[in-house]
Parts: structure tokens; C-alpha cells; sequence
């Protein structure tokens, strides 16, 4: 087997991870340090002495990240996935310009995440905390106090404080000398979180750079048929039983790594990783690149494709006319290629007509587009769905699947955030309508809380041709821009416990998201439309 590249690309993603992480550090502790000056610690004293304890949670949800906040993080990840994959472009010869827009996407996707987790966290460790603390009388100044110090721990590290201070006064320390003892605690274990995700977070930016790299030299025709990707574990003392394992694994240059099984025993002999035992993991999972767990410095690197020991994977398997039940992926059957192609020909003639018809009717209304360039569904998501119709339903024929499919023409219109979408969205129906096309759906998405999703979506028919315009806020269409990628990486797993799984989990943050707060839902939205909830 040859190794292309391997030494260079493994310590180059080193390299740019280790010199954008003290970057993330502070960007990360400055965040915190703000958001702990807007704890109103006078306020939930009041609270807690009034025992409105869901005053004191509502109080505190006020006290979030906002991506303002969190931007210096995205700048650095942006940084460092920049770095990463326009030295893998060039070293392919490549224009840069070919992942650019895949690298602002997946740095926003991470700040957005990251927002999530830690917001999360923090409310529940405030939860925990309080809750704990009603048992156990404390003074609702100390809690109060409390609250402040743990925002931006984790939930454990939170709870590890709190114990702290309780045992130090029950043994009789001063209250004084206890609390600042605990305050202490709380800035080291924040110090090391920081430390965790700046490394957590720089290594995943720095290898995904080099995967977009792969990606475009692949798309590229550049990468020699049957090229892999092998997982590199960084051995030293902080190797760990789960990349142990990983070490030396290798996929596809697109593909996932299995995060299945960790070491019970290795040792590391010279530049090698022995494994003598391994177990099967609580949670497996899969992911395109290191890191497999917090404070990985793990790295990938290109081998050469070992056609003997992989023939046999091959895939052959077709779909063909009788199949009812394809494998997910496998969308380049000729019946399938040939009516999503029908399909796109008709999505390009039916745009042209739609584009000038809604064109007076966006000006008129004084609203924008949003994604315009995404008004016609790419064949190749077309032949997806097709696919994805079918496994869900398998007694589908190729034809009714394709039928089922009625978004090929999507556009996405919106206004400012102090309009009002009551009357604009009214008005812009109404044009629709005077051109010939008529409402057939109205989905409102916005009439309710806690769903996977928010907005107005319309469905418009004439003839035979319908599509579809979805109404967005600047807000609603920011989240969904950012959820948008979530998927992109789930969306490749094959059909299994462990895609469902972590659909489940995306989902889980999805929903999230989307009900962090509501403000990007316009005022007014109740009983118009069909009321929808997704998720
Ligand atoms: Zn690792």
C-alpha cells in the first residue's frame, strides 16, 4: 500500500488546529464573561425569597449567547477550515473559490451548534442547581450568586461546584472564605472547558478543511479511483481506547469512519498502535473526520485504494422496475435518472414562467428573495427523493414516487422584521392568484411552538404545474439556512438504527433552535393558514 501525502497532511492539520486554538479560548471566555454580567442576581434573590421559581428560570432565559457574541468564534473557526482546505485546494491545483461557500457553512453551523449546547447545559445546570439547593435551604442570595459563577459550565462541572461550597460551609468553613474558594473553582473548571472546546472545535475545523479539499478534487476527477481516507491517531500519552481503534481505518475519501468499538487494552510500539481487545460502545456512532470525543488530536491522510482486499465490497446492487424497495443512495437506476430528469426539464420551462410572474408582484410588494438561486431543485436531489419516497413507502411505483414530488419549483420571499406579514403575504397571494395560479395549501408553521420548523408555506396550482413559496422572516430564514447542513451528513449514513439515531439527535437541536426564542415568528400569526407543527 502507498501513502500519498500522509506525513504533510497530518501535521499541516495539526499545525493550523494548534495555532487557532488560544483564539477560540478567548473568544470563548470573553463570551462567557458577558453573559455572567447579565445574570440579574438582584432580581432572582427577589424571585427566589418569593419562591416563582419559573420567574427565576424565565429570568435567566433572557441570559443567552447571541451569534454576536459567539461571532468571534465563528471568525476563528471560519480561520481555521479556511486555512485548512485552501492549502488542500491549492495543493491539488484547485481554486479555493470551489469550497468557499461549503467552509462559511459549516463555520456558521458550528458557532450555531455550539450556541445550543451551551445554552443548553447552562439552563440545566441552573435547573439542577436550584432545585437542589430548595432541598437544602440556602439563602436565595448565595443561589443567586451561585447562578452567576457556573454559567458556561457544564452541567457536571456546575454540579461539582455547588457540592463544593455546601460540603466546605457544612465543615465549617466561613461563608466568605467558601464562596470564594467555589468562585475560584468555577473560573478553572471554565478555563478547561475553553480549553476543551477550542481544541475539540479546532481540530474538527482543521480536518473538515482538508475533507472540502478531498471533496472538490474529487468532484474534480483528481483523486486516483479508489482513493481512501485512513484515520491518523496522534500517539502519545494522551492516546485514547476509542481512536486507538480508529487508527489506521480507512473509507472512502467521501465517507464515514464507524465510531463503534473501543481498546480494553494497547499498547503503542514505535509509531504503532497495538490492539489486543476492544469492546462494543454504549453509543456508536459515525463521522467524517476526527475528532471521535473532546480534546481528540486525531488527523486524516489519503492512501492509495488496495483493489484486492476491496473488490469483494463492491456494490453492484441496481435497482431495477421490480424492485419496490430500493437501498437508500442507490440513485442512478436509468428509471430513476430518466423521470427526474423529466421532472427537471420541466421544473427549468415551468421557471421561466413563474420568475416573470411573481417578479411585479415582489416589487409591488416591496418584498426579497431569499435563496433565489434555489427556485429549481437540482436533478440530482430530485433523483434522492425519488428514492427516499420509496423506501418510505414500498409499495410506490418509480412513477407515483415522482409524483409525490411537488417543491421542484421553490421560492422563498420575505421583508423586513418590522413588516407586517399579515397584510404583505395577503397581498402577495392575491397577485398570485390574479395571474392564474391558485392556492391549493397553506401551511402555517409559525401558529406553533415547540415544532422542527417555522414558517408560511404556500402551495400554488394552474394546470397541471404547481409550486411551491415559502414566507420567511430574515430570522426564520437565518435558522433555516443554519439547520440546513445539519442534515447533509445523516442524509449519507445508510438506512439503520444508527442513521435514526442520530437523526433523533439533530432533530433534538433542531427543535432547539427553532425554540430558543420566537422572535423571528411574526406578530399575528394565529388562526391564519392551516396551523402546522413539524417535528
Ligand atoms: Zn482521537
Amino acid at each position: 500500500m502507498i501513502l500519498l501525502l500522509k506525513e504533510t497532511t497530518e501535521t499541516r492539520i495539526l499545525r493550523i488546529a494548534d495555532s487557532l486554538q488560544p483564539e477560540i479560548r478567548r473568544t470563548f471566555l470573553d463570551a462567557i464573561t458577558v453573559l455572567k454580567r447579565q445574570v440579574p442576581v438582584g432580581r432572582i434573590t427577589d424571585l427566589l425569597e418569593e419562591g416563582k421559581l419559573t420567574g427565576v428560570l424565565e429570568a435567566l432565559s433572557e441570559v443567552e449567547l447571541t451569534p454576536q457574541q459567539l461571532g468571534g468564534i465563528e471568525d476563528a473557526i471560519l480561520q481555521t477550515v479556511t486555512l485548512s482546505a485552501e492549502l488542500t485546494t491549492a495543493e491539488f491545483g484547485l481554486d479555493f473559490a470551489l469550497v468557499n461557500e461549503r467552509a462559511v457553512r459549516y463555520a456558521r453551523e458550528t458557532a450555531g451548534r455550539l450556541i445550543v449546547e451551551i445554552g443548553a447545559e447552562t439552563q440545566q445546570a441552573i435547573a439542577d442547581i436550584i432545585s437542589l439547593s430548595l432541598r437544602e435551604g440556602v439563602a436565595p442570595r448565595q443561589q443567586a450568586l451561585l447562578i452567576r459563577e457556573v454559567v458556561g459550565l457544564t452541567r457536571r462541572d456546575a454540579l461539582a461546584v455547588d457540592r463544593f461550597l455546601k460540603g466546605a460551609i457544612d465543615s465549617g468553613m466561613t461563608r466568605g472564605r467558601a464562596r470564594d474558594q467555589a468562585d475560584r473553582m468555577a473560573r478553572r473548571l471554565l478555563k478547561r472547558r475553553a480549553e476543551n472546546i477550542a481544541r475539540t472545535e479546532t481540530i474538527r475545523a482543521s480536518n473538515m478543511g482538508t475533507q472540502f479539499g478531498w471533496d472538490a478534487a474529487s468532484d474534480a476527477g483528481l483523486l486516483p479511483p479508489g482513493t481512501q481516507k485512513v484515520w491518523i491517531a496522534t500517539e502519545d500519552s494522551r492516546t485514547c481506547p476509542i481512536c486507538a481503534v480508529l487508527d489506521g481505518n480507512t473509507v472512502d475519501t467521501g465517507g464515514n469512519f464507524d465510531v463503534s468499538e473501543e481498546a480494553t487494552a494497547f499498547t503503542i510500539e514505535g509509531d504503532e498502535i497495538v490492539v489486543t481487545a476492544t469492546r462494543t460502545m454504549k453509543r456508536p456512532s459515525t463521522t467524517r473526520t476526527p475528532p471521535s470525543h473532546p480534546s481528540c488530536r486525531c488527523t486524516i491522510g489519503l492512501e492509495a485504494f488496495d483493489r484486492e482486499a476491496n473488490l469483494n465490497q463492491t456494490n453492484n446492487v441496481r435497482l431495477d422496475e421490480k424492485n419496490a424497495n430500493p437501498r437508500p443512495g442507490i440513485d442512478d437506476d436509468p428509471t430513476v435518472r430518466r423521470l427526474a430528469n423529466e421532472k427537471y426539464e420541466g421544473a427549468l420551462r415551468k421557471e421561466a414562467e413563474i420568475s416573470e410572474m411573481l417578479a411585479p408582484i415582489t416589487a409591488d410588494t416591496k418584498a426579497e428573495y431569499a435563496a433565489f438561486s434555489e427556485r429549481v431543485k437540482f436533478e440530482g436531489s430530485i433523483r434522492e427523493k425519488i428514492v427516499r419516497e420509496m423506501r418510505d413507502d414500498p409499495t410506490l411505483s418509480f412513477r407515483q414516487a415522482v409524483n409525490k414530488i411537488r417543491d421542484e419549483n421553490r421560492y422563498t420571499v420575505m421583508w423586513g422584521p418590522d413588516a407586517n406579514y399579515r397584510t404583505n403575504m395577503l397581498a402577495y397571494e392575491k397577485g398570485v392568484n390574479k395571474a392564474g395560479w391558485r392556492t391549493i395549501k397553506q401551511d402555517n408553521f409559525w401558529a406553533n411552538d415547540g415544532g422542527a420548523y417555522d414558517g408560511m408555506n404556500y402551495m400554488f396550482q394552474k394546470g397541471d404545474d404547481v409550486f411551491e413559496l415559502q414566507f420567511h422572516t430574515p430570522g426564520s430564514q437565518r435558522i433555516k439556512d443554519q439547520v440546513h447542513p445539519w442534515y447533509d451528513e445523516a442524509k449519507l449514513l445508510p438506512d439503520g438504527p444508527e442513521k435514526d439515531g442520530l437523526y433523533a439527535e439533530i432533530k433534538k437541536n433542531v427543535v432547539k433552535l427553532w425554540n430558543l426564542d420566537r422572535s423571528h415568528v411574526p406578530p399575528g400569526m394565529q388562526g391564519i393558514g392551516d396551523a402546522k407543527r413539524k417535528g
